[in-house]
Protein backbone atom coordinates (compact mmCIF):
# COMPACT_ATOMS: atom_id res chain seq x y z
CA UNK A 1 0.00 0.00 0.00
CA UNK A 2 0.89 3.28 -1.14
CA UNK A 3 0.21 6.81 0.50
CA UNK A 4 1.06 9.97 0.06
CA UNK A 5 0.74 13.46 0.45
CA UNK A 6 1.19 16.13 -1.84
CA UNK A 7 -1.93 18.06 -3.57
CA UNK A 8 -2.25 17.24 -6.94
CA UNK A 9 -4.63 20.16 -9.15
CA UNK A 10 -6.83 18.22 -11.73
CA UNK A 11 -6.75 19.77 -15.00
CA UNK A 12 -3.96 21.46 -14.31
CA UNK A 13 -1.17 22.42 -17.59
CA UNK A 14 0.62 19.66 -16.72
CA UNK A 15 4.05 17.72 -18.50
CA UNK A 16 4.12 14.51 -19.96
CA UNK A 17 6.57 12.38 -20.90
CA UNK A 18 6.91 10.06 -23.95
CA UNK A 19 8.51 6.89 -23.52
CA UNK A 20 11.73 8.14 -25.39
CA UNK A 21 11.50 10.87 -23.06
CA UNK A 22 10.49 14.22 -24.68
CA UNK A 23 8.09 16.12 -22.48
CA UNK A 24 4.66 17.30 -24.02
CA UNK A 25 1.93 19.12 -22.57
CA UNK A 26 -1.43 17.50 -22.27
CA UNK A 27 -4.52 19.41 -23.20
CA UNK A 28 -8.02 18.41 -21.88
CA UNK A 29 -10.39 16.75 -24.39
CA UNK A 30 -13.92 18.24 -25.29
CA UNK A 31 -16.35 17.09 -23.54
CA UNK A 32 -18.61 15.20 -26.02
CA UNK A 33 -22.55 15.48 -25.44
CA UNK A 34 -23.71 12.03 -24.40
CA UNK A 35 -27.09 10.57 -23.73
CA UNK A 36 -29.24 9.83 -20.06
CA UNK A 37 -30.04 5.83 -20.47
CA UNK A 38 -32.95 6.22 -18.84
CA UNK A 39 -33.98 9.05 -20.88
CA UNK A 40 -32.77 6.74 -24.33
CA UNK A 41 -35.42 3.95 -22.81
CA UNK A 42 -37.79 5.92 -22.13
CA UNK A 43 -37.60 7.30 -26.09
CA UNK A 44 -37.57 3.85 -26.62
CA UNK A 45 -40.99 2.84 -25.26
CA UNK A 46 -42.33 5.86 -26.20
CA UNK A 47 -41.49 5.24 -30.22
CA UNK A 48 -43.06 1.84 -29.70
CA UNK A 49 -46.15 3.62 -28.51
CA UNK A 50 -46.36 5.83 -31.60
CA UNK A 51 -45.32 2.92 -34.05
CA UNK A 52 -48.81 1.39 -33.01
CA UNK A 53 -51.14 4.14 -32.48
CA UNK A 54 -53.10 3.68 -35.49
CA UNK A 55 -53.64 -0.10 -34.42
CA UNK A 56 -54.89 0.57 -31.18
CA UNK A 57 -56.72 3.21 -33.02
CA UNK A 58 -58.19 0.60 -34.64
CA UNK A 59 -59.49 -1.82 -31.64
CA UNK A 60 -62.62 -1.00 -31.65
CA UNK A 61 -63.83 -1.86 -35.13
CA UNK A 62 -62.32 -5.65 -33.98
CA UNK A 63 -65.54 -7.75 -34.34
CA UNK A 64 -65.15 -11.56 -34.76
CA UNK A 65 -62.11 -14.30 -34.51
CA UNK A 66 -60.86 -13.50 -37.97
CA UNK A 67 -60.53 -9.54 -36.72
CA UNK A 68 -59.48 -10.71 -33.41
CA UNK A 69 -56.11 -13.00 -34.92
CA UNK A 70 -55.11 -9.79 -37.66
CA UNK A 71 -55.43 -7.22 -35.33
CA UNK A 72 -52.67 -9.38 -33.17
CA UNK A 73 -50.53 -10.04 -36.36
CA UNK A 74 -50.49 -6.32 -37.42
CA UNK A 75 -49.78 -5.18 -33.34
CA UNK A 76 -47.12 -7.65 -33.34
CA UNK A 77 -46.07 -6.65 -36.88
CA UNK A 78 -45.62 -3.71 -36.30
CA UNK A 79 -43.61 -3.65 -33.14
CA UNK A 80 -41.58 -6.25 -34.94
CA UNK A 81 -40.53 -3.95 -37.05
CA UNK A 82 -39.99 -1.08 -35.00
CA UNK A 83 -37.82 -3.63 -32.79
CA UNK A 84 -35.52 -4.67 -35.87
CA UNK A 85 -34.78 -0.33 -36.42
CA UNK A 86 -34.15 -0.30 -32.63
CA UNK A 87 -31.92 -3.46 -32.78
CA UNK A 88 -29.93 -1.91 -35.27
CA UNK A 89 -29.69 1.77 -34.30
CA UNK A 90 -28.40 0.16 -31.05
CA UNK A 91 -25.17 -1.50 -32.66
CA UNK A 92 -24.45 2.16 -35.22
CA UNK A 93 -22.25 3.03 -32.77
CA UNK A 94 -23.79 6.52 -32.37
CA UNK A 95 -21.17 8.40 -30.33
CA UNK A 96 -24.21 10.67 -28.39
CA UNK A 97 -25.53 6.78 -27.61
CA UNK A 98 -22.12 5.08 -26.74
CA UNK A 99 -21.09 7.87 -24.51
CA UNK A 100 -23.89 7.70 -22.81
CA UNK A 101 -25.49 4.28 -22.39
CA UNK A 102 -21.86 2.84 -22.50
CA UNK A 103 -20.94 0.20 -25.24
CA UNK A 104 -21.50 -3.10 -23.12
CA UNK A 105 -24.96 -1.67 -21.58
CA UNK A 106 -25.72 -1.32 -25.40
CA UNK A 107 -24.80 -4.51 -26.41
CA UNK A 108 -26.86 -6.08 -23.16
CA UNK A 109 -30.27 -4.09 -24.84
CA UNK A 110 -28.96 -4.81 -28.22
CA UNK A 111 -29.01 -8.87 -27.09
CA UNK A 112 -32.47 -8.36 -25.10
CA UNK A 113 -34.16 -6.79 -27.96
CA UNK A 114 -33.08 -9.70 -30.93
CA UNK A 115 -34.86 -12.23 -28.52
CA UNK A 116 -38.14 -9.49 -28.60
CA UNK A 117 -37.75 -9.09 -32.33
CA UNK A 118 -37.44 -12.51 -32.80
CA UNK A 119 -40.97 -13.59 -30.70
CA UNK A 120 -42.82 -10.83 -31.97
CA UNK A 121 -41.79 -11.66 -35.59
CA UNK A 122 -42.76 -15.12 -34.86
CA UNK A 123 -46.00 -14.26 -33.24
CA UNK A 124 -46.65 -11.82 -36.11
CA UNK A 125 -46.52 -15.09 -38.25
CA UNK A 126 -48.37 -17.23 -36.38
CA UNK A 127 -51.13 -14.78 -36.17
CA UNK A 128 -51.96 -13.75 -39.43
CA UNK A 129 -51.56 -17.52 -40.61
CA UNK A 130 -54.49 -18.36 -38.43
CA UNK A 131 -56.10 -15.18 -39.05
CA UNK A 132 -56.01 -16.50 -43.29
CA UNK A 133 -56.99 -20.49 -41.84
CA UNK A 134 -59.78 -20.18 -39.85
CA UNK A 135 -62.19 -20.38 -42.79
CA UNK A 136 -59.99 -22.59 -45.35
CA UNK A 137 -57.90 -24.79 -43.13
CA UNK A 138 -54.33 -24.50 -42.26
CA UNK A 139 -52.45 -25.91 -45.85
CA UNK A 140 -54.47 -23.83 -48.18
CA UNK A 141 -53.99 -20.45 -45.69
CA UNK A 142 -50.25 -20.97 -45.66
CA UNK A 143 -50.20 -21.48 -49.31
CA UNK A 144 -52.49 -18.74 -50.12
CA UNK A 145 -50.18 -16.35 -47.92
CA UNK A 146 -47.40 -17.09 -49.89
CA UNK A 147 -48.93 -17.20 -53.27
CA UNK A 148 -50.60 -13.80 -52.46
CA UNK A 149 -48.48 -11.85 -49.77
CA UNK A 150 -46.81 -9.04 -50.70
CA UNK A 151 -43.48 -9.53 -49.62
CA UNK A 152 -43.88 -12.33 -47.85
CA UNK A 153 -41.33 -14.66 -49.11
CA UNK A 154 -38.46 -11.93 -48.21
CA UNK A 155 -39.75 -11.54 -44.85
CA UNK A 156 -40.03 -14.93 -43.93
CA UNK A 157 -36.10 -15.61 -45.73
CA UNK A 158 -35.22 -12.39 -43.06
CA UNK A 159 -36.87 -14.34 -40.31
CA UNK A 160 -35.00 -17.13 -40.89
CA UNK A 161 -31.94 -15.52 -40.89
CA UNK A 162 -32.41 -13.49 -37.64
CA UNK A 163 -32.99 -16.89 -36.29
CA UNK A 164 -29.75 -18.17 -37.66
CA UNK A 165 -27.93 -14.79 -35.88
CA UNK A 166 -29.80 -15.65 -32.68
CA UNK A 167 -28.65 -19.27 -32.26
CA UNK A 168 -24.87 -18.35 -33.26
CA UNK A 169 -25.00 -16.17 -30.00
CA UNK A 170 -26.47 -18.42 -28.38
CA UNK A 171 -23.45 -18.83 -24.99
CA UNK A 172 -22.75 -22.19 -25.62
CA UNK A 173 -22.82 -22.20 -29.71
CA UNK A 174 -21.06 -18.37 -29.77
CA UNK A 175 -18.14 -19.80 -27.21
CA UNK A 176 -17.26 -22.79 -29.77
CA UNK A 177 -16.71 -20.19 -32.60
CA UNK A 178 -13.81 -17.30 -32.99
CA UNK A 179 -14.85 -13.86 -32.15
CA UNK A 180 -14.74 -12.82 -35.87
CA UNK A 181 -16.73 -15.32 -37.11
CA UNK A 182 -19.64 -14.47 -34.81
CA UNK A 183 -19.14 -10.96 -35.90
CA UNK A 184 -19.02 -10.83 -39.33
CA UNK A 185 -22.68 -13.44 -39.27
CA UNK A 186 -24.09 -11.00 -37.51
CA UNK A 187 -23.54 -8.72 -40.93
CA UNK A 188 -26.49 -11.08 -41.56
CA UNK A 189 -28.93 -9.18 -39.32
CA UNK A 190 -28.63 -6.23 -42.20
CA UNK A 191 -29.66 -8.09 -44.91
CA UNK A 192 -32.28 -9.87 -43.04
CA UNK A 193 -34.15 -6.48 -41.23
CA UNK A 194 -33.85 -5.06 -44.88
CA UNK A 195 -35.30 -7.76 -46.63
CA UNK A 196 -38.06 -7.57 -44.28
CA UNK A 197 -38.98 -4.13 -45.17
CA UNK A 198 -40.75 -4.35 -47.87
CA UNK A 199 -42.95 -6.77 -46.60
CA UNK A 200 -43.51 -3.86 -43.90
CA UNK A 201 -44.81 -1.13 -45.96
CA UNK A 202 -47.40 -3.10 -47.33
CA UNK A 203 -49.24 -3.76 -44.17
CA UNK A 204 -52.94 -1.56 -43.33
CA UNK A 205 -50.42 0.79 -41.62
CA UNK A 206 -48.69 1.61 -44.22
CA UNK A 207 -50.38 0.55 -47.31
CA UNK A 208 -51.98 3.71 -48.31
CA UNK A 209 -49.00 6.45 -48.09
CA UNK A 210 -49.81 9.04 -45.31
CA UNK A 211 -47.77 10.39 -42.25
CA UNK A 212 -47.37 6.85 -41.25
CA UNK A 213 -45.71 5.91 -43.98
CA UNK A 214 -43.49 9.11 -44.09
CA UNK A 215 -42.17 8.76 -40.41
CA UNK A 216 -41.78 4.56 -40.84
CA UNK A 217 -39.58 5.72 -43.70
CA UNK A 218 -37.65 8.53 -42.28
CA UNK A 219 -36.98 6.07 -39.00
CA UNK A 220 -35.17 3.36 -41.58
CA UNK A 221 -33.58 5.66 -43.56
CA UNK A 222 -32.29 7.78 -40.18
CA UNK A 223 -30.66 4.14 -38.67
CA UNK A 224 -29.12 3.26 -42.31
CA UNK A 225 -27.89 6.52 -42.30
CA UNK A 226 -26.40 6.07 -38.90
CA UNK A 227 -25.10 3.19 -39.90
CA UNK A 228 -23.53 4.41 -42.90
CA UNK A 229 -21.88 7.26 -41.33
CA UNK A 230 -20.97 5.79 -37.41
CA UNK A 231 -19.62 2.47 -38.75
CA UNK A 232 -18.44 3.06 -41.92
CA UNK A 233 -17.49 6.40 -43.73
CA UNK A 234 -16.56 8.47 -40.22
CA UNK A 235 -13.76 5.34 -39.65
CA UNK A 236 -12.31 5.67 -43.08
CA UNK A 237 -12.64 9.80 -42.85
CA UNK A 238 -10.91 10.08 -39.59
CA UNK A 239 -8.14 7.10 -40.97
CA UNK A 240 -7.47 9.72 -43.52
CA UNK A 241 -6.86 12.37 -40.98
CA UNK A 242 -5.13 10.98 -38.10
CA UNK A 243 -2.71 8.78 -39.67
CA UNK A 244 -2.20 6.24 -37.08
CA UNK A 245 1.09 4.76 -36.82
CA UNK A 246 2.85 2.78 -34.50
CA UNK A 247 6.11 3.98 -32.40
CA UNK A 248 7.13 1.57 -30.17
CA UNK A 249 6.52 -1.45 -28.25
CA UNK A 250 6.90 -1.41 -24.80
CA UNK A 251 6.58 -4.81 -22.36
CA UNK A 252 5.56 -4.21 -19.34
CA UNK A 253 5.18 -7.23 -17.94
CA UNK A 254 6.11 -10.99 -19.47
CA UNK A 255 2.55 -11.33 -21.10
CA UNK A 256 1.31 -7.53 -21.18
CA UNK A 257 2.67 -5.30 -23.59
CA UNK A 258 2.08 -1.03 -24.18
CA UNK A 259 1.48 0.29 -27.73
CA UNK A 260 2.69 3.46 -28.69
CA UNK A 261 1.04 5.34 -31.62
CA UNK A 262 1.67 8.82 -32.82
CA UNK A 263 -0.55 10.51 -35.75
CA UNK A 264 -1.74 13.68 -37.05
CA UNK A 265 -4.16 16.59 -35.28
CA UNK A 266 -4.19 13.77 -32.47
CA UNK A 267 -6.56 16.45 -29.79
CA UNK A 268 -9.42 16.24 -32.62
CA UNK A 269 -9.84 12.52 -31.55
CA UNK A 270 -11.80 14.28 -28.70
CA UNK A 271 -10.97 10.93 -26.25
CA UNK A 272 -11.53 11.25 -22.83
CA UNK A 273 -9.80 9.36 -20.45
CA UNK A 274 -11.41 5.79 -19.75
CA UNK A 275 -12.71 5.47 -22.98
CA UNK A 276 -11.41 2.56 -25.91
CA UNK A 277 -11.01 2.33 -29.95
CA UNK A 278 -11.34 -0.47 -31.79
CA UNK A 279 -8.20 -1.02 -33.26
CA UNK A 280 -7.07 -2.01 -37.21
CA UNK A 281 -3.48 -2.67 -37.45
CA UNK A 282 -2.47 -3.04 -41.56
CA UNK A 283 -0.51 -5.91 -41.23
CA UNK A 284 -1.13 -8.95 -42.74
CA UNK A 285 -3.30 -11.54 -41.42
CA UNK A 286 -4.86 -8.55 -38.45
CA UNK A 287 -6.51 -5.90 -40.90
CA UNK A 288 -9.76 -7.93 -41.09
CA UNK A 289 -10.60 -7.30 -37.45
CA UNK A 290 -10.80 -4.43 -35.54
CA UNK A 291 -10.42 -5.02 -31.29
CA UNK A 292 -11.03 -2.97 -28.43
CA UNK A 293 -7.94 -1.70 -25.94
CA UNK A 294 -8.76 1.05 -23.69
CA UNK A 295 -6.23 4.26 -23.53
CA UNK A 296 -3.79 3.53 -20.75
CA UNK A 297 -2.25 7.46 -20.96
CA UNK A 298 -4.39 10.97 -21.59
CA UNK A 299 -4.19 11.43 -25.23
CA UNK A 300 -1.52 14.18 -25.92
CA UNK A 301 -0.39 16.03 -29.14
CA UNK A 302 2.12 13.22 -29.39
CA UNK A 303 0.96 10.05 -28.81
CA UNK A 304 -1.59 7.47 -27.74
CA UNK A 305 -1.54 4.55 -25.72
CA UNK A 306 -2.69 1.30 -25.29
CA UNK A 307 -1.85 -1.54 -22.54
CA UNK A 308 -2.37 -5.07 -24.12
CA UNK A 309 -2.42 -8.46 -21.84
CA UNK A 310 -1.62 -11.12 -24.95
CA UNK A 311 -4.45 -13.75 -24.06
CA UNK A 312 -5.65 -14.75 -27.54
CA UNK A 313 -4.41 -14.77 -31.79
CA UNK A 314 -5.13 -10.79 -31.85
CA UNK A 315 -3.67 -9.69 -28.94
CA UNK A 316 -0.68 -11.79 -29.00
CA UNK A 317 0.12 -10.42 -32.69
CA UNK A 318 0.18 -7.10 -31.36
CA UNK A 319 3.27 -8.22 -30.04
CA UNK A 320 5.04 -9.43 -33.25
CA UNK A 321 4.13 -5.82 -34.38
CA UNK A 322 6.57 -3.79 -35.86
CA UNK A 323 6.95 0.40 -35.71
CA UNK A 324 5.70 2.07 -38.44
CA UNK A 325 2.63 -0.27 -38.66
CA UNK A 326 -0.49 1.83 -39.89
CA UNK A 327 -3.59 1.72 -37.72
CA UNK A 328 -7.05 2.57 -37.96
CA UNK A 329 -8.83 3.31 -34.63
CA UNK A 330 -12.37 3.59 -34.83
CA UNK A 331 -13.60 5.70 -31.87
CA UNK A 332 -13.49 6.84 -29.30
CA UNK A 333 -16.23 4.61 -27.49
CA UNK A 334 -17.17 3.92 -23.94
CA UNK A 335 -18.96 5.55 -20.94
CA UNK A 336 -16.02 4.89 -18.14
CA UNK A 337 -15.74 8.67 -18.41
CA UNK A 338 -15.27 11.49 -15.76
CA UNK A 339 -18.67 12.66 -16.49
CA UNK A 340 -20.37 9.58 -14.74
CA UNK A 341 -18.52 11.00 -11.30
CA UNK A 342 -21.67 12.35 -8.85
CA UNK A 343 -18.99 12.20 -5.81
CA UNK A 344 -15.85 13.84 -4.49
CA UNK A 345 -14.54 10.81 -3.52
CA UNK A 346 -13.73 7.93 -6.23
CA UNK A 347 -13.13 4.56 -5.83
CA UNK A 348 -11.23 2.96 -8.53
CA UNK A 349 -10.98 -0.95 -8.97
CA UNK A 350 -9.27 -2.31 -11.36
CA UNK A 351 -8.42 -6.42 -12.12
CA UNK A 352 -5.37 -7.18 -14.53
CA UNK A 353 -5.11 -5.30 -17.58
CA UNK A 354 -8.30 -3.44 -16.69
CA UNK A 355 -6.18 -0.76 -15.12
CA UNK A 356 -5.30 0.58 -18.17
CA UNK A 357 -8.38 2.62 -18.07
CA UNK A 358 -8.32 3.22 -14.37
CA UNK A 359 -4.58 4.36 -15.15
CA UNK A 360 -5.84 7.56 -17.25
CA UNK A 361 -8.96 8.05 -14.97
CA UNK A 362 -6.32 8.24 -12.03
CA UNK A 363 -4.48 10.92 -13.07
CA UNK A 364 -7.48 13.00 -14.31
CA UNK A 365 -10.21 12.50 -12.16
CA UNK A 366 -10.50 15.40 -9.89
CA UNK A 367 -11.23 15.28 -6.17
CA UNK A 368 -9.81 12.40 -3.34
CA UNK A 369 -9.10 9.49 -5.31
CA UNK A 370 -8.18 5.69 -4.08
CA UNK A 371 -7.48 3.07 -5.63
CA UNK A 372 -7.21 -0.85 -5.86
CA UNK A 373 -5.18 -2.86 -8.11
CA UNK A 374 -5.92 -6.79 -8.12
CA UNK A 375 -3.84 -9.11 -9.68
CA UNK A 376 -2.98 -12.39 -9.89
CA UNK A 377 0.50 -12.33 -9.14
CA UNK A 378 3.38 -9.46 -8.44
CA UNK A 379 4.42 -9.91 -11.86
CA UNK A 380 1.04 -9.21 -13.39
CA UNK A 381 1.25 -5.61 -11.64
CA UNK A 382 1.93 -3.14 -14.64
CA UNK A 383 2.50 0.06 -14.75
CA UNK A 384 3.32 0.51 -11.45
CA UNK A 385 6.25 3.46 -11.50
CA UNK A 386 3.60 5.66 -12.96
CA UNK A 387 0.74 4.78 -10.79
CA UNK A 388 2.83 5.26 -8.05
CA UNK A 389 3.89 8.44 -9.33
CA UNK A 390 0.56 9.87 -10.05
CA UNK A 391 -0.19 8.77 -6.10
CA UNK A 392 2.33 11.03 -5.10
CA UNK A 393 1.81 14.12 -7.31
CA UNK A 394 -1.68 14.07 -6.45
CA UNK A 395 -1.76 13.07 -2.60
CA UNK A 396 -3.61 9.86 -3.91
CA UNK A 397 -3.85 6.82 -2.24
CA UNK A 398 -3.05 3.14 -4.11
CA UNK A 399 -3.37 -0.32 -2.93
CA UNK A 400 -2.01 -3.08 -4.43
CA UNK A 401 -3.15 -6.44 -3.60
CA UNK A 402 -2.80 -10.28 -4.98
CA UNK A 403 -5.27 -12.86 -5.62
CA UNK A 404 -2.92 -15.62 -4.00
CA UNK A 405 -2.25 -13.70 -0.92
CA UNK A 406 -5.74 -12.52 -0.58
CA UNK A 407 -5.07 -9.50 1.21
CA UNK A 408 -8.44 -7.43 0.13
CA UNK A 409 -10.98 -10.37 -0.51
CA UNK A 410 -13.74 -8.75 -2.97
CA UNK A 411 -16.23 -8.59 0.32
CA UNK A 412 -18.60 -5.92 1.10
CA UNK A 413 -17.12 -5.55 4.70
CA UNK A 414 -13.33 -6.01 3.17
CA UNK A 415 -14.09 -2.77 0.95
CA UNK A 416 -16.12 -0.83 4.03
CA UNK A 417 -12.71 -1.22 6.09
CA UNK A 418 -10.27 -0.27 3.13
CA UNK A 419 -12.24 2.76 2.48
CA UNK A 420 -13.64 4.78 4.80
CA UNK A 421 -17.07 6.28 3.65
CA UNK A 422 -17.28 3.66 1.28
CA UNK A 423 -21.02 4.57 0.42
CA UNK A 424 -20.18 7.88 -0.64
CA UNK A 425 -17.76 7.50 -3.14
CA UNK A 426 -18.29 6.78 -6.99
CA UNK A 427 -16.55 3.76 -7.63
CA UNK A 428 -15.37 3.06 -11.26
CA UNK A 429 -14.63 -0.92 -11.61
CA UNK A 430 -12.67 -2.29 -14.71
CA UNK A 431 -11.62 -6.00 -15.64
CA UNK A 432 -12.48 -9.33 -15.91
CA UNK A 433 -16.08 -10.20 -16.16
CA UNK A 434 -15.68 -12.54 -12.56
CA UNK A 435 -13.71 -10.07 -11.00
CA UNK A 436 -15.93 -7.04 -11.94
CA UNK A 437 -19.32 -8.61 -11.10
CA UNK A 438 -18.07 -9.41 -7.59
CA UNK A 439 -16.56 -6.01 -7.00
CA UNK A 440 -20.39 -4.67 -7.83
CA UNK A 441 -22.17 -7.40 -5.32
CA UNK A 442 -19.59 -6.09 -2.98
CA UNK A 443 -20.31 -2.81 -3.22
CA UNK A 444 -23.69 -2.79 -3.19
CA UNK A 445 -23.74 -4.97 -0.02
CA UNK A 446 -21.42 -2.42 1.73
CA UNK A 447 -24.41 0.13 0.87
CA UNK A 448 -23.41 1.76 -2.59
CA UNK A 449 -25.94 2.65 -4.37
CA UNK A 450 -26.35 1.17 -8.05
CA UNK A 451 -25.96 4.77 -9.59
CA UNK A 452 -22.72 5.03 -8.23
CA UNK A 453 -21.17 2.25 -9.31
CA UNK A 454 -19.69 2.00 -13.08
CA UNK A 455 -18.32 -0.48 -14.63
CA UNK A 456 -16.73 -2.17 -18.12
CA UNK A 457 -16.00 -5.66 -18.57
CA UNK A 458 -13.59 -6.56 -20.79
CA UNK A 459 -15.84 -8.70 -22.87
CA UNK A 460 -19.64 -7.86 -24.75
C1 LIG B 1 -14.39 -2.12 -23.96
C2 LIG B 1 -13.20 -3.04 -23.92
C3 LIG B 1 -11.97 -2.52 -23.62
C4 LIG B 1 -10.87 -3.38 -23.55
N1 LIG B 1 -9.65 -2.85 -23.23
C5 LIG B 1 -8.59 -3.68 -23.14
C6 LIG B 1 -7.29 -3.18 -22.77
O1 LIG B 1 -7.10 -1.99 -22.54
N2 LIG B 1 -6.27 -4.06 -22.69
C7 LIG B 1 -6.45 -5.40 -22.94
O2 LIG B 1 -5.48 -6.17 -22.85
N3 LIG B 1 -7.65 -5.91 -23.28
C8 LIG B 1 -8.72 -5.09 -23.40
N4 LIG B 1 -9.93 -5.59 -23.75
C9 LIG B 1 -10.03 -7.03 -24.04
C10 LIG B 1 -9.51 -7.29 -25.44
O3 LIG B 1 -10.33 -6.64 -26.40
C11 LIG B 1 -9.54 -8.79 -25.74
O4 LIG B 1 -8.76 -9.44 -24.78
C12 LIG B 1 -8.92 -9.05 -27.07
O5 LIG B 1 -9.69 -8.47 -28.08
C13 LIG B 1 -8.83 -10.55 -27.24
O6 LIG B 1 -8.56 -10.87 -28.59
P1 LIG B 1 -7.62 -12.11 -28.92
O7 LIG B 1 -7.79 -12.46 -30.35
O8 LIG B 1 -6.25 -11.86 -28.44
O9 LIG B 1 -8.19 -13.27 -27.97
P2 LIG B 1 -9.39 -14.25 -28.20
O10 LIG B 1 -9.06 -15.47 -27.43
O11 LIG B 1 -9.72 -14.38 -29.66
O12 LIG B 1 -10.58 -13.46 -27.50
C14 LIG B 1 -10.78 -13.51 -26.11
C15 LIG B 1 -12.10 -12.79 -25.81
O13 LIG B 1 -11.95 -11.40 -26.12
C16 LIG B 1 -13.15 -10.90 -26.69
N5 LIG B 1 -12.88 -10.39 -28.04
C17 LIG B 1 -12.08 -10.92 -28.98
N6 LIG B 1 -12.07 -10.17 -30.09
C18 LIG B 1 -12.92 -9.14 -29.84
C19 LIG B 1 -13.36 -8.03 -30.60
N7 LIG B 1 -12.94 -7.80 -31.84
N8 LIG B 1 -14.27 -7.20 -30.02
C20 LIG B 1 -14.72 -7.40 -28.78
N9 LIG B 1 -14.32 -8.42 -28.00
C21 LIG B 1 -13.44 -9.28 -28.53
C22 LIG B 1 -14.14 -12.02 -26.74
O14 LIG B 1 -14.99 -11.95 -25.61
C23 LIG B 1 -13.29 -13.25 -26.67
O15 LIG B 1 -13.97 -14.32 -26.11
C24 LIG B 1 -11.02 -4.76 -23.83
C25 LIG B 1 -12.27 -5.25 -24.16
C26 LIG B 1 -13.35 -4.42 -24.21
C27 LIG B 1 -14.69 -4.99 -24.57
Amino acid sequence: MTRHASVWEAGSDKKHATPSGKRTRRTAPPRARQANPDVVLVLIYVGAVAATARCWASLSSVVGAVDWLAWAGRLSGLLAGYACAILLALMARIPILDRGVGTDRLARWHATGGRWTITLSLAHMTFVIAAHSVESGLYAGTIHLLANGEGVWEATIGLVLLIGVAVVSARGIRRLMRYEIWHYLHFFTYIAVFAAFAHQLTGPDFADGGLGRLLWLTLYVGVAAALLWCRFLSPVRRALRHRLRITEIRWESPTVISVYLSGAYLNELGAEPGQFFRWRFLAPGMWWTANPYSLSAPVNPRYLRITVKAVGDHSRALTRLRPGTRVVAEGPYGALTAARRRSERVLLIGGGVGISPLRTLFETLPGKITLVYMARRDEDLVLRDELDAIAARRGATVLYTLDESRVVPLTGRALRVLVPGLAEHDVYICGPTGMTMAARNALRRAGVPSRRIHLECFDF
